[in-house]
């Protein structure tokens, strides 16, 4: 399943793959790909 996940600090949209099953009990963690962010964040899937 694709999600699209905006980054809370620059507000850079990324594409997010991620198994719905496992997603459920815990957060998923990214890193920023934007050129000057690069911070990472939780990612909640309702
Ligand atoms: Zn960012």
């Amino acid at each position: 399943m694709q999600q699209k996940v905006k980054c809370p600090y620059c507000g850079y949209e990324m594409p997010v793959w991620y198994d719905d099953k496992a997603s459920k009990s815990k957060g998923i963690f990214i890193k920023c790909k934007g050129r000057k962010c690069k911070k990472e964040f939780e990612i909640k899937i309702n």
